[in-house]
C-alpha cells in the first residue's frame, strides 16, 4: 500500500480522536487523559512510549527499519479557559475549557502521522521521535520537555510542528523556516 492510501485509511480515526479530545479538553500541565490516550495509542501502533515526560508530555519513538537520522514532530495537547458556545455535536463538555486553539487537532494529526508512519517503518531511513507537549499556551511546556530531555537520546538532527491556521483551507499547508509567532505566542521551539 502507498504511504498516501495508508494516510488516507487513518483519517476517519484522526477524526474520531479530534473530536473526542475536543469534547474532554484539559488546560496546560494538566492534560492527563489527553496524555493517557495519547500513550494507548502510541503503543497500540507500536511505538516506544515514554510518558510522564516533563510532568504529562508524551513521546512515541518509531526507529525505521534503516538507519539514517532523527526527526521530532512536535504537537501540543493542552486547551484554554473558554466557555464552549459553538453548538457542535462534539463540543466540549467542561464547563470554562474548550480547545479554542486546534491544539486537538494537532494531536489527532500528530497520532494519525505515527499510525500510518508506523505501518510504512520498514521503508523509512531514520528515526522519528513524536512529542506530545504540555502547556503551550500557559507557556512552560517546551521547557520541562527541553528540560526532560527530549532533545537527546536519541539527538534530533531536525524538529517540526504545525499549528492550524483560519486563512488555509483543509489540504493546504504553509510553510516557515524558524520561530513563527502566532498571537505573540512561540509556537515552535526557538
Ligand atoms: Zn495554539
Amino acid at each position: 500500500m502507498s504511504f498516501r492510501d495508508t494516510a488516507e485509511k487513518w483519517k476517519d480515526e484522526a477524526i474520531r480522536l479530534r473530536r473526542h479530545i475536543h469534547q474532554n479538553p484539559e488546560l496546560g500541565h494538566q492534560e492527563f487523559e489527553t496524555a493517557k490516550l495519547v500513550a494507548q495509542f502510541l503503543l497500540e501502533a507500536g511505538l516506544e512510549v515514554q510518558t510522564g515526560v516533563g510532568g504529562t508530555g508524551v513521546v512515541g519513538l518509531l526507529k525505521g527499519g534503516r538507519d539514517g537520522r532523527t526527526i521530532g514532530i512536535r504537537a501540543d495537547m493542552d486547551a484554554l479557559p473558554i466557555e464552549e458556545r459553538t453548538g457542535l455535536p462534539y463540543a466540549s463538555t467542561r464547563e470554562g475549557v474548550m480547545h479554542a486553539c486546534g491544539h486537538d487537532v494537532h494531536t489527532a494529526i500528530l497520532l494519525g502521522t505515527a499510525a500510518a508512519l508506523s505501518e510504512h517503518r520498514d521503508e523509512l531511513q531514520g528515526t522519528v521521535k513524536f512529542i506530545f507537549q504540555p502547556a503551550e499556551e500557559v507557556r512552560g511546556g517546551a521547557t520541562v520537555l527541553i528540560k526532560a530531555g527530549v532533545l537527546q537520546s536519541p539527538e534530533l538532527d531536525a524538529i517540526i510542528a504545525l499549528h492550524v491556521w483560519p486563512d488555509l483551507p483543509a489540504g493546504k499547508i504553509g510553510l516557515r523556516k524558524g520561530p513563527c509567532w502566532l498571537r505573540q505566542m512561540l509556537l515552535i521551539f526557538g
